[in-house]
């Protein structure tokens, strides 16, 4: 017998977000409820180290993003929608 073990997770088992920053490794996490825009900058960092230009397009991607985010979380049960998590054997590129 072989067994396979698949990880995934729903819209709606997202609690919440979080930024780190990939230079100092600071945290930031946010209620999905409470999502409403990316952090934008690492404020640990001198100087601070912007992630994401306020006003550019990238910043209003990830708007639209947190937006979805929170709509779909409120999905009804006509449809379930998993994203399928990597484990830490698997890289995508060895997707079955
Ligand atoms: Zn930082």
């Amino acid at each position: 017998m072989t067994r396979k073990t698949v990880t995934c997770i729903q819209i709606k088992d997202i609690a919440a977000v979080e930024f780190e920053c990939g230079t100092c490794h600071t945290k930031v996490s946010y209620p999905l409820d409470k999502f409403i825009h990316p952090l934008t900058a690492c404020n640990v960092c001198q100087p601070p180290k912007q992630f994401i230009v306020y006003g550019s397009n990238e910043f209003a991607e990830w708007n639209k993003f947190a937006e979805l985010l929170k709509r779909f979380s409120k999905n009804g049960d006509n449809f379930i929608f998993r994203f399928e998590l990597l484990d830490e054997h698997r890289k995508a590129d060895d997707r079955v």
